[in-house]
């Protein structure tokens, strides 16, 4: 009512102008200290800041507060506690320390440890993380915490995020100083996710066993209408979409997320919503909460907010797209070329480094977006592929070409392009952004990761692309404060760079499959199509050694996070084989005998008035869904037989090998009969909406 956005953006953060009115300015310096540079906090300052949060909580209705983190299930993890504490006379008062609020154990033997704990103890503590700000949700204090098992290793998302932040602000100011920069005190990765997602009636949704435990349909065939028309991308947003977009923005801003952008996706019922961007781990923090209250808004409107990566088959998938930058604490962009030769060979450098990141470790970056619901669109046909490469642009390619080859850049007005003479040519977003199939690319200022799937957490992205980019700085680093002469050694080395790695730069289209054959045979690129493919190579050599020499994961870590991740593959897809057979039995099988049955009882009606009627219509219909009940039949047990042999696999690699070669493509044959089977069976009788229903039921 009158009610503008700044009157109410963040009013349920406890942030910085809430720091400020609330806390003593000594406590708030200390604070804003440990905040900025990562200095310790101590305890008297905890416990005031404890109490100032307390108190502005609960005069905002907040009874509990909880230590919000992010175990390695992917989701959000919560335990409230309330506030209150009993008081002599029978009463209560309410309490929070500062030690509350710095480490919290919860009980967290059901969080995945890939056996971690076992070799260490059998619970795990919560720190907080001073760098994200606390926050209320409904009725809870909730403030942002790191979790890890006592002996040390991480059992989350958060803590090696932000230890791949400190060391690629390390790396980088190595970098810089070289560059006579003596006043960046660090620097800060920073990305804006877009997230897409699907939005369908809560009716529907309830419908559809397949929906309700996988997040995607097992069954369906494709609609009459799909998304061939393009008609929905960038269209007129309908009213019941809308009403939900402005509560979700509302929320959202609310919590001090940074909600800009909205739009329709390319298939019917899809949508994108696009952040401001902001460091890398408050934007992993935001993109969580907004993946929440995204569905609890939806629930509030009656519809289901849908964040597998691939609900339809048949109709596009849905990603995240991880636009990614790394600036100083003054806000230098060092993915923008600048206004000075200097600036520019630095400008360079940086990109070389990310050039370099990228080639070397593409396995990272597949691995880090792995899932069995990102398989369905990376190496199927879905864009962006499994194969990974990088866009540059027109532009950027000439003059890393030029470098490369010591030849004139743009002709012959310029000369020969050498690094601390010549001035780049500012690169617009017109000419950089043209490319949409490309896994990775630079977008004038940023480089664009879209091979992120919707319901990944964007910390493991930008965990694999903070180290990487640090790694290749690092050596960088090593060289040049070794140099003698550093303009020569720069020059040397970039170009060493670009002919080293240049085959990682592909220009063309991603979606082509003459560049999967040219990217895999002719350029040596990799090409793990699957979660079974990639993530065993998260403990190569290579790898192990470059995550654990920058210290952001230990080998036991590394070990564990492999194991997590290939069991939560093989649950997701075993899940999904058995909902598939309990919903032949259970659905698909009985509409379709009913239907053919009384087809058959229909003719037999018919032909005792008219004997010699042909009923052709009855009888072909009997005998084609007779046979596809038979191949029903066939197909199912060949699914049960496969999840029965998961039984005898010898470790999880196995496991994910046999779900990839067996369950997978049984899971793929059952459905076709049943697809083929839903276009022939009368509406009444199919057990569950169908894909039409479904995607044109939001009006
Ligand atoms: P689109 O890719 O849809 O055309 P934009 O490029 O405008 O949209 O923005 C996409 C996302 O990139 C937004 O979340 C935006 O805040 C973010 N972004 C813009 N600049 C940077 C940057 N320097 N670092 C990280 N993210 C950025
Ligand atoms: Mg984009």
């Amino acid at each position: 009512m009158g009610r503008t956005i700044t009157d109410y953006f963040g009013s349920q953060v406890f942030d910085d102008r809430v720091m400020r009115a609330n806390l003593s300015a000594e406590v708030y310096a200390s604070l804003r200290k440990t905040i900025d540079e990562g200095s310790e906090l101590d305890l008297r300052v905890a416990n005031a800041v404890a109490d100032a949060m307390k108190r502005w909580a609960v005069e905002k209705g907040a009874t509990h507060f909880t230590h919000w983190f992010q175990p390695l299930t992917g989701i959000t993890a919560e335990k409230h506690d309330s506030f209150i504490s009993p008081a002599p006379d029978g009463s209560v008062i309410m309490e929070f320390s500062g030690k509350e609020l710095i480490k919290g154990e919860p009980d967290a033997s059901s969080f995945p440890s890939g056996g971690l704990r076992a070799t260490f103890e059998a619970r795990g503590y919560t720190a907080w993380d001073p760098t994200s700000y606390a926050f209320i949700k409904g009725k809870t204090l909730c403030i942002p915490t790191a979790f890890c098992s006592y002996g040390g290793p991480a059992l989350d998302k958060k803590t090696p995020l932000l230890r791949s932040m400190e060391v690629l602000s390390k790396q980088a100011l190595r970098i810089l100083r070289l560059f006579g920069n003596d006043s960046a005190r660090r620097v800060v990765s920073s990305v804006g996710p877009e997230q897409e997602y699907f939005l369908i009636s809560k009716e529907m949704y309830d419908q559809r066993p397949d929906l309700r435990f996988t997040g995607r349909t097992l069954f369906g065939a494709k609609p009459p209408k799909g998304q061939e028309l393009d008609d929905h991308y960038f269209g007129v947003i309908k009213p019941g979409v809308a009403a939900f977009m402005e509560d979700l923005n509302d929320e959202l801003w609310k919590l001090g997320i940074l909600a800009k952008t909205e739009h329709n996706e390319v298939a019917p019922a899809q949508h994108e919503l696009a952040p401001i961007y902001s460091t890398t781990n408050v934007a992993t923090d935001h993109n969580q909460l907004t993946m929440e209250i995204m569905q609890k808004v939806a629930a509030k409107h009656g519809l289901v907010c849908l964040l597998h990566e691939k609900p339809f088959a048949g109709v596009n998938g849905s990603g995240k797209h991880n636009n990614w930058s790394i600036a100083t604490d003054s806000g230098q962009n060092l993915l923008s070329p600048g206004d000075t030769p200097y600036e520019n060979a630095q400008f360079l450098l940086f990109l070389c480094a990310v050039i370099k990141a990228v080639d070397d470790y593409q396995d990272l970056l597949r691995i880090s977006v792995a899932t069995a619901g990102n398989d369905h669109r990376l190496g199927a046909n879905e864009a962006p592929p499994a194969v990974i490469s990088m866009f540059l642009g027109d532009e950027l390619n000439a003059v890393l070409e030029a470098i490369e080859t010591d030849t004139p850049y743009r002709g012959t007005e310029k000369t020969l392009m050498k690094l601390g003479v010549d001035v780049l040519p500012a690169f617009s977003r017109d000419t950089t952004d043209r490319n949409r199939t490309s896994p990775f690319a630079f977008t004038g200022n940023k480089f664009e990761f879209r091979m992120l799937g919707s319901s990944n957490s964007i910390a493991c992205a930008n965990i694999m692309l903070n180290s990487a980019v640090a790694e290749s700085l690092r050596i960088y680093a090593d060289r040049l404060e070794k140099a003698n002469d550093f303009e020569t050694a720069l020059h040397e080395m970039i170009k060493k760079t670009i002919k080293d790695h240049k085959r990682i730069i592909f220009n063309g289209n991603g979606y082509d499959d003459a560049w999967i054959e040219e990217a895999t045979k002719k350029r040596g690129l990799l090409n793990y199509k699957t979660t079974a493919d990639c993530m065993p190579h998260l403990l190569d050599e290579k790898n192990v050694q470059m995550l654990t020499g920058l210290g952001v994961f230990t080998v036991e870590e590394l070990r564990s996070r492999r194991d997590i991740m290939l069991e939560n593959y093989c649950k997701s897809v075993r899940i999904e084989a058995n909902t598939m057979v309990n919903m032949v039995h259970k659905r698909v099988a009985p509409a379709i005998t009913r239907f053919t049955a009384d087809l058959a009882k229909q003719m037999a009606e018919k032909r005792a008035i008219f004997p010699d009627l042909a009923c052709a219509y009855e009888s072909e219909l009997i005998v084609r869904l007779s046979a596809l009940t038979d191949s029903i039949l066939v197909k199912c047990n060949e699914l049960s037989k496969a999840i029965e042999g998961l039984e005898g696999a010898e470790d999880i690699v196995s496991e994910a090998y046999l779900i990839r070669d067996t369950v997978l493509p049984a899971m793929a044959g059952l459905r076709v009969p049943c697809d083929d089977a839903e276009i022939l069976v009368g509406k009444t009788y199919w057990p569950f909406p169908t894909y039409g229903d479904i995607l044109f039921s939001v009006r």
